[in-house]
């Protein structure tokens, strides 16, 4: 038995295109070493998918790739380098504190980037340790596969490792490395990066690499360049309305937190919002406002005009021809929103065709939300399911009013009354990660070792659109003391 366990495959199957790209986009790193790893969780069903052996992956070598004590046969470590506005303000950043091992190809033919995040200092660290705290890679897990449970595109997390030494922040920590799946880490900060600091030549090597790795429809289109930046704001479009409609704040959406895939990327300081409130605001360092939830959907556009600008060289010889077809794409951004987002709330509120006083219908129901500080998620899980003694606004004129436009509004359709319902059922989630579960979850497994808490709540949140009996436990809102809750950057 032990001998065969000693011969199992762990799976790997590494490419490195990335570091087939120019020597300035990156540089080649050793992870460094840790003391004593161990294994805090691993995603068995996203390892499956990507052909890896759970089993193997287990085991003390397995261990070692994610603690970074290990390179795998095949892999090509490297930081890469990009740039970024953080809060506006540009700066030159790169990979501190993580490396690319490689891309695996899965067994579909995917390529699939796995990322270090925690794997210790690299030529960009500035004056980082290049650590990472267990807490917040407990965080990246949980709600990076809540999202994906969402049904939202997102980096996935495939382990958690401690690496047996402290890290000095505020206090000592638990040291941990967090493994990261992603389409790609190709972010907008990247092309930021070397707009600025490359050539025209290699500005084009990345665009047509990104194009190549996740819009290959582009290539066909007379100006691919343009195509590659309608189409990443398409998905951007369709990403951010997907977060509004759950609820959820990124926290931190800097454009070196901004995928060129589409996916939701970099896990700090964000959460879910419990009452409505479009100023809503979790992030400690956020102090004012940027990233608030009502100000998401612009943020995005104001992010993607930086794309655009640094895209500007590729788009046309003639700059000024250049920067009139950046600005048409730009502003299409805002409509594209609005339709995923109109489309989204009607399935919400189980409607299936379109009429023109839809979006008033929503606007009230949000305005009554806020008035009342509603529960977002419970409101529209109390609407789903008739509970209507659960509502914060039962019993008020508006709601009655509201409520009878809307029942008359769902009798105007085709789909009988129990379609409308189903409908219902699978675009409001029963539950989402709240704050003061994930906080729960943390604080057993940092404080006390202990990570019952954490694995039940992924359980929990791994089917949001079950409704099932199991679950209502989660769907409680947290004790007024809990509130205002606030996260902090993810160190
Ligand atoms: P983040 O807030 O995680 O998106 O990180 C922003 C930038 O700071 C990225 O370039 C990170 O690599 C870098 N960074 C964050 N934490 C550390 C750290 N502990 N050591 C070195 N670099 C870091
Ligand atoms: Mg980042």
């Amino acid at each position: 038995m032990t001998e065969n366990k000693a011969i199992i495959d762990p799976g790997w199957n590494f490419d490195n295109s990335y570091a087939r790209l120019p020597e300035t986009f990156f540089s080649r790193i050793e992870p460094t070493h840790v003391r004593s790893p161990k294994l805090i969780v691993l995603n068995d069903r996203l390892a499956a998918s990507l052909g890896l052996n759970a089993e193997a992956l287990r085991g003390s070598d397995g261990v070692a790739v994610f603690a970074g004590n290990r390179i795998p046969e095949g892999a090509a470590p490297l930081a890469q380098a990009y740039a970024g506005h953080q809060f506006g303000h540009f700066t030159m950043l790169g990979d501190g504190r993580a490396l690319l091992l490689g891309e695996q190809i899965t067994p579909d033919h995917t390529r699939v980037d796995i990322q270090l995040k925690g794997s210790g200092r690299t030529r960009y660290s500035r004056g980082g340790d290049g650590r990472a705290a267990l807490g917040p890679m407990l965080r990246e897990y949980i709600i990076s596969e809540a999202m994906h449970a969402l049904g939202i595109p997102t980096t996935r997390s495939l382990a958690v490792v401690t690496t047996g030494e402290e890290i000095i922040r505020e206090t000592e920590l638990p040291g941990a490395v967090l493994t990261r799946v992603a389409a790609s880490h190709v972010r907008v900060g990247t092309f930021q990066y070397v707009a600025n600091w490359g050539t025209v030549e290699e500005l084009r090597t990345l665009a047509d690499y990104t194009i190549q790795r996740h819009y290959p429809d582009a290539e066909a289109a007379e100006n691919r360049y343009l195509a590659l930046l309608q189409e990443v704001i398409k998905r951007q479009a369709a990403l951010i309305a997907k977060w509004q409609l759950v609820g959820f704040i990124h926290g931190v959406m800097n454009t070196d937190n901004m995928a060129l895939s589409g996916e939701t990327i970099d896990y700090g300081p964000c959460a879910f919002m419990d009452a409505y409130d479009p100023a809503t605001v979790f992030s400690s360092i956020d102090v004012h406002g940027r990233y608030a939830y009502g100000n998401q959907p612009s943020i995005a556009a104001w992010n993607l005009a930086r794309l655009a600008e640094a895209l500007l060289p590729l788009l046309h010889d003639d700059e000024d021809q250049a920067i009139q077809l950046a600005e048409d794409a730009i502003s299409s951004f805002v409509d594209l929103f609005a339709s995923h987002w109109l489309a989204g709330m009607r399935a919400k509120l189980g409607l299936f065709n379109e009429e023109p006083e839809d979006e008033a219908l929503i606007k009230d129901l949000l305005v009554m939300m806020q008035k009342h500080r509603a529960d977002y998620t419970n409101t529209f899980r109390a609407l789903t399911f008739d509970k209507h003694e659960e509502l914060a606004f039962n019993g008020t004129t508006e709601f009655v009013q509201w409520h009878e436009l809307w029942q008359a509004r769902r009798g105007r359709q085709r789909e009988p009354q129990a379609s409308s319902q189903q409908l219902m059922h699978s675009s409001n989630p029963a539950l989402i990660p709240r704050n003061h579960r994930v906080e729960e979850a943390l604080d057993a497994a940092v404080k006390q070792g202990g990570y019952s808490v954490m694995e039940r709540l992924v359980q929990a949140i791994s089917n949001p659109y079950a409704h099932s009996p199991e679950q209502a436990e989660y769907c409680t809102l947290p004790e007024p003391s809990n509130r205002p809750y606030r996260t902090f950057c993810g160190t």
